[in-house]
């Protein structure tokens, strides 16, 4: 699959935002913290309690697109995360290669998030179809993820998760 090098990484910061436990009272904090390259040179982390809970929504939007189960549905849910960017393109070469960011960088730290989020998955869906979004289909994980294999054949988030179900399909087929 031939993203363009930013677009898909900016869509791996969604899936793991989606992914993330941010239910602790730091959860959102540690996210950001583990995550700290995205944000400009400067940015401050410390978000207020109001903007914890806009990115705890920003990730529950993700989820529910990864989650959709038709186009229409995906449709509404990434208009909905889209309504709360807000895109500023600039053009960069920070880490050696020119490309563009689609946050302003003097923009607060939530704002980068959700606009590099939501504008990361758009370009996903629109360029690749929204099908590229889904669950893990391993038993006890309802973890999401964005196929990029050739042939859109992914299944689980993970290669653990991956390998688990396989072994526990084989485990079951010796049994029986
Ligand atoms: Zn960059
Ligand atoms: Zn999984």
């Amino acid at each position: 699959m031939d993203y363009d090098t930013y677009g898909s990484t900016a869509v791996e910061l969604a899936i793991d935002l989606a992914n993330a436990d941010l239910a602790p009272d730091d959860g959102v904090a540690r996210f950001l913290a583990s995550h700290d390259e995205w944000f400009a040179t400067g940015t401050s982390l410390d978000l207020t309690p109001a903007d914890v809970e806009k990115a705890a929504v920003t990730a529950r939007l993700v989820r529910a697109v990864a989650l959709a189960e038709s186009q229409d549905d995906v449709l509404t849910r990434l208009n909905e995360l889209l309504a709360l960017a807000r895109p500023r393109p600039y053009a960069t070469d920070h880490d050696g290669e020119l490309h563009l960011h689609y946050a302003g960088p003097d923009a607060p730290a939530l704002e980068q998030l959700t606009t590099t989020v939501a504008m990361g998955l758009s370009q996903v869906v629109v360029q690749h179809g929204w099908q590229r979004l889904g669950v893990c289909s391993a038993e006890g994980c309802d973890d999401v993820y964005v196929d990029t294999s050739r042939n859109a054949s992914r299944r689980y988030c993970s290669n653990t998760c991956a390998s688990r179900s396989t072994v526990a399909a084989y485990r079951a087929r010796q049994k029986s």
